[in-house]
C-alpha cells in the first residue's frame, strides 16, 4: 500500500540507510571538450585541457533541461558549446531510446545527465516497484545509448516521496531539484523566460528549463550572453558547491526542499503541456 504520508519537496533526507559514502557521481570525469582555440589563452597548449571552474572562487549559476533529449536538442548543444557553457540534462527514459543520437551528443560534449524516469509519471501516485522500474528502465537504455549511467536522479514534476527516496539510496543516487524556474513550457515566449531566468538566477542557482520548448532554446544565447555579463559561470550541478558530496537520495539544492511547491514550475501533467513535447515528432 501507498504510504499516505506525501512527502513533497519537504525536508530534508535523514533516512538512516543514508550512511553510505557519497556516489561516485561527482568524481564523474568531464568528457574531453578542449576549448576551442579562439578562446585559449595565447600561452595555453592547444591540446590543454580547459581548467574546472572553482565555483567557490567565481559565481557560478547551474541550467538544467528536463524530459530530453528534446527535439531542439542539438541546437541547444551549439550554442552551449559556443559559449563554453555546460549544463545538466534530464533525460527521460522513452527520449533517449526514440533519439539515441541526441542523448550520444549529450554526454560527448562533457554535459551531466540525470534520471528523469521513462515515461514521466508522478513518482508520489506510483507504487515504490514502478519508481524503481521507472529509473532502472532509463539507468540501462542511458548506458546502452551513450555509454555512461546518470548519476543522479530528478523526479518528474519535482514530486517526491519516502518510496522514491528509499529506491535512490538503494540505486546510491542523489535528488536533484531546482530553486529557479523559467516557466518556459508555459509562456513559450522568448521575452518570458528570458526575465523569468534572469529574476530567478543567483550565485550557484539550479534553473529548469526545457529543451523541447523552441523558444527556450532561440532565446539561449542572449540569455547565455547576458548571464556572462553579470559574471556567472555556466557549469553542470555536479560543479557547484554544495553538490560536491552528496549522499544517496541526498535532496539538493536544499533551498528547493524548503518552502514553495516547485511543482508549480514544471509541467503539470496536463497533456496540454505538453502539446510541443518530443513525443510529437518521436
Ligand atoms: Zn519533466
Amino acid at each position: 500500500m501507498k504510504s499516505p504520508i506525501r512527502i513533497v519537496l519537504a525536508g530534508g533526507c535523514a533516512l538512516g540507510l543514508l550512511s553510505a559514502p557519497a556516489a561516485a557521481w561527482a568524481e564523474q570525469p568531464a568528457a574531453a571538450a578542449p576549448k576551442p582555440a579562439a578562446t585559449a589563452k595565447p600561452t595555453a597548449k592547444p591540446t590543454a585541457k580547459p581548467k574546472p571552474v572553482d565555483c567557490t572562487k567565481v559565481k557560478c549559476i547551474a541550467l538544467t533541461f528536463d524530459d530530453g533529449p528534446g527535439k531542439y536538442a542539438d541546437k541547444l548543444l551549439a550554442t552551449l558549446k559556443k559559449h563554453d557553457a555546460k549544463a545538466t540534462f534530464f533525460l527521460e527514459g522513452q527520449y533517449v531510446k526514440s533519439r539515441p543520437k541526441l542523448a550520444k551528443q549529450i554526454v560527448d560534449a562533457g554535459h551531466d545527465i540525470g534520471n528523469h524516469s521513462y515515461s514521466h509519471p508522478k513518482f508520489t501516485e506510483t507504487s515504490i516497484d514502478e519508481i524503481r522500474e521507472e529509473l532502472q528502465k532509463t539507468q540501462d537504455i542511458v548506458k546502452k545509448v551513450t555509454g555512461r549511467y546518470p548519476t543522479t536522479i530528478r523526479p518528474p514534476y519535482g514530486l517526491l516521496d519516502d518510496d522514491t527516496k528509499t529506491v535512490a539510496a538503494e540505486m546510491k543516487m542523489p535528488i536533484i531539484l531546482w530553486n529557479g524556474g523559467s516557466r518556459d513550457w508555459a509562456t513559450r515566449n522568448e521575452k518570458a523566460i528570458y526575465d523569468e531566468v534572469l529574476k530567478n538566477a543567483k550565485r550557484d542557482g539550479v534553473i529548469l528549463m526545457h529543451d523541447w520548448v523552441a523558444q527556450t532554446v532561440t532565446v539561449m544565447p542572449k540569455l547565455l550572453t547576458e548571464l556572462k555579463k553579470q559574471g556567472y559561470h555556466l557549469v553542470a550541478v555536479s560543479s557547484l558547491p554544495g553538490a560536491k558530496a552528496l549522499k544517496p537520495a541526498e535532496v539538493f539544492p536544499v533551498s528547493a526542499a524548503a518552502d514553495k511547491d516547485l511543482s508549480t514550475d514544471s509541467p503539470t501533467g496536463d497533456p496540454d503541456d505538453f502539446a510541443e513535447s518530443p513525443a510529437d515528432d518521436s
